[in-house]
């Protein structure tokens, strides 16, 4: 039997234990109905049970004999059968590198049919609770004055909202495969025994050098780009294999080893009058851009206030830049080599 009727602003009663009645809870919730939810018979209290116009049974209908008593007469009664597996499922979603235009449609997609978000820091889509209506939205990101949420508690709120029935979507910036953690994420819900798939976003790595016309690969130029975690710092064998490669080095999270990673690749041989840029927040209107050489970027860097998050890129594709250009062109009257 289907009954089509509005339920916007609707008092609805879900009956059911915890586990089995989160999905049903938000696709209700998701109609517009205002929803009560009783997990055993001693929460649907007489009072309760008066104020639903609509209830939802979700399992035996024997456990709520009294229940249904209190109900007859004033509000229709739905059964729901028990799902059959009352497991939710969790999908890793790309942001891209910023703003809610980098999202990819089926990333778009995922958040409206999400019920709990999971997002972070630098997954800057504006206001996730738009784009995921009805949805639990849990900030897991560090940001000035708090602290992250550890990537174990993280995995764990994942996986118990998954296991009680809800679609997660853990929103990561740029691709979640990119030094994003999202491999470990991934075995975490697989481990579980959930459904799992992945989003890919657009990365940094690659979006943010973009966003400063310095294009990653050239014909004629580079056919090689590497992309190093700039966390710690070279090793000395790791920076001469990467000068080695003759191609474009862009490193993530390395503002705070600007130095070091510039320091390593010189000593590796890479000649200290290599273009080279850091990128600071690309896709924001504040992105800004310093450009100068692997011998003169880390003061540049420095005199400029330069700071996370950005990207380092190093190599003869920043000279195919309208930056590099720029940066020629005013050379005398800003001679730090700032671009906006
Ligand atoms: N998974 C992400 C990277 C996570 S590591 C991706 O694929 O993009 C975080 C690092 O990404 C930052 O330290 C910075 O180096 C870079 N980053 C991310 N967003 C950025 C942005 N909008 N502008 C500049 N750098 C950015």
């Amino acid at each position: 039997m289907l009954i089509d009727i509005d339920l916007t602003g609707l008092p609805v009663l879900v009956l059911g234990p915890a586990g089995l009645t989160a999905s049903v809870v938000r696709r209700y919730e998701r109609a517009g109905a205002a929803v009560t939810l009783a997990t055993s018979p001693a929460e649907a209290t007489t009072d309760v049970c008066a104020r639903a116009r609509v209830a939802v049974l979700v399992g035996p209908a024997s456990t709520w004999t009294s229940a249904r008593e209190a109900l007859t007469g004033r509000a229709a009664v739905v059964s729901e059968p028990v799902p059959d597996t009352p497991r939710g499922r969790v999908v890793l979603v790309g942001a891209g590198p910023g703003g809610p235009e980098l999202l990819t449609l089926a990333g778009l997609r995922a958040l409206a049919t999400a019920d709990v978000v999971l997002t972070d820091r630098l997954a800057e889509v504006g206001d996730v609770a738009a784009l995921a209506p009805g949805a639990e939205v849990i900030d897991v990101g560090k940001r000035p004055g708090h602290h992250a949420v550890p990537q174990d508690e993280i995995e764990r709120i994942m996986v118990e909202r998954a296991l009680a029935g809800l679609t997660v979507v853990r929103l990561k910036g740029g691709d979640p495969y990119v030094f994003g953690r999202g491999g470990e994420e991934v075995a975490a819900a697989v481990e579980a025994g959930l459904p799992v798939s992945v989003v890919p976003g657009v990365t940094s790595a690659v979006g943010v050098p973009g966003a400063a016309g310095i294009p990653v690969t050239h014909r004629g130029v580079s056919h090689v780009v590497t992309v190093v975690s700039g966390h710690v710092p070279l090793e000395p064998r790791r920076a001469e294999s990467l000068a080695g490669l003759g191609g474009t080095i862009v490193f993530l999270m390395g503002m705070h080893n600007l130095v070091p990673l510039m320091t390593a690749l010189a000593r590796a041989g890479l000649p200290t009058d290599t273009p080279a840029a850091v990128v600071e927040r690309g896709f924001t209107p504040d992105q800004r851009s310093v450009v100068g050489t692997l011998g003169t970027l880390p003061d540049l860097a420095a005199r400029a206030g330069a700071a996370s998050p950005a990207v380092i890129v190093v190599g003869e594709v920043v000279r195919q830049s309208e930056v590099w250009a720029r940066r020629v062109a005013t050379l005398d009257a800003a001679p730090i080599g700032v671009v906006a």
